[in-house]
């Protein structure tokens, strides 16, 4: 019996030993783990990988499972892409431009293993104001509370172009606030701050939250320091927020912006990037009702243009085959 017990046991042994050495290798071809970073859970971008992970992983053959995680934004995502700790992400054309080659908040590292895998919805810069606060233009912002967003984030990176253009720093406020997404909406309800800065998609969820929880207008961004910044930067055009599309809100709204993009690095494989474009383009009827803010969006501009770093094999090797690119 004791002896029967013992064998049993080296027995069990010897299959979970043999398990634990077999397994890495197997769940590598059978099972792969993806990581997209999006940004807060009331912005666009976690709708964007959300979406983009229903549909990966409804796919049969590729086995691969996704995950799409709330971030900072899209500078932590280029920095978590870099670092190996996400896969794949969604970031600002301008901070894709940026960190492929080392300007702005990348100055002098030049991210070279960035490559572009798609070109998704427009951001403009939305400056969203409480109407008690006297803010009507860009100007108005100078003296007041505002939330010019997390590090880590985009609209933190185009407001910090907007400031050096208007000549100012963080002192230029009574207050700057560095508040995460998810929080600037209750954050100008609660009178914590006069002003909200977000590069985003419209309609979103934040912006919806703000309008209806206090009277709030957006700031129109159209003066002579916007020009400059679009003559001079390539990424940014002017651009309109629709009106209607929140309470009091009624008239469409000028200001300037950039698109949302998809983005991940050389080395991640290319069948994973292949088979992600494809479970999007395939399903793209779908994906499109996934949001809003998706509603416009065209396969062949998508892959075509305002991306800077080079687009990865894998996408290649699928846009290739619908004949969008040579
Ligand atoms: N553009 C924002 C950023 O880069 C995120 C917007 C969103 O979450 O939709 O941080």
């Amino acid at each position: 019996m004791k002896r029967h017990a013992f064998s049993a046991a080296a027995f069990t042994g010897a299959i979970l030993g043999a398990a634990m050495f077999a397994s890495p290798a197997m769940a590598q071809d059978e099972e792969k783990f993806i990581t997209i970073g999006t940004g807060g859970q009331t912005g666009v971008y976690y709708v964007v990988g959300q979406s983009v992970c229903r549909l990966v992983n409804r796919l049969d053959d590729a086995n691969i499972k996704c995950n799409a995680p709330s971030t900072g934004g899209s500078v932590a995502n280029v920095n978590g892409i870099k670092s190996g700790q996400l896969d794949m992400g969604v970031v600002q054309s301008d901070v894709q431009y940026q960190a492929y080659n080392g300007t702005g908040n990348f100055e002098g590292e030049p991210f070279e293993d960035l490559r572009a895998v798609f070109r998704a919805h427009g951001e403009p810069l939305t400056i969203l104001a409480r109407a008690d606060s006297g803010i009507e233009t860009l100007d108005d912002l100078e003296g007041k509370r505002v939330n010019i967003g997390n590090p880590g984030s985009g609209q933190r990176n185009t407001m910090e172009v907007v400031m050096e253009a208007k000549g100012w720093t963080e002192d230029s406020f009574s207050l700057a606030s560095q508040l995460d997404a998810a929080e600037m909406a209750s954050a100008l309800a609660d009178n914590n701050i006069d002003a909200m800065a977000y590069v985003v998609g419209h309609p979103n969820g934040s912006i919806q939250e703000a309008t209806t929880t206090v009277d709030s207008r957006l700031i129109p961004l159209n003066g002579e320091a916007i020009q400059g910044i679009v003559d001079e930067y390539p990424y940014y055009s002017m651009s309109t927020i629709p009106g209607g599309l929140y309470k009091g809100n009624d008239e469409e709204v000028e200001t300037f912006g950039v698109a949302a993009t998809f983005v991940t690095t050389a080395e991640t494989d290319e069948e994973i990037v292949y088979q992600t474009v494809k479970a999007i383009f395939d399903n793209f009827d779908r994906f499109k009702k996934l949001h809003p803010a998706f509603a416009n969006l065209k396969p062949e501009e998508m892959v075509s243009s305002g991306l800077s770093a080079p687009l990865h094999d894998g996408a290649a090797r699928y846009y290739r085959e619908q004949g969008w690119i040579e």
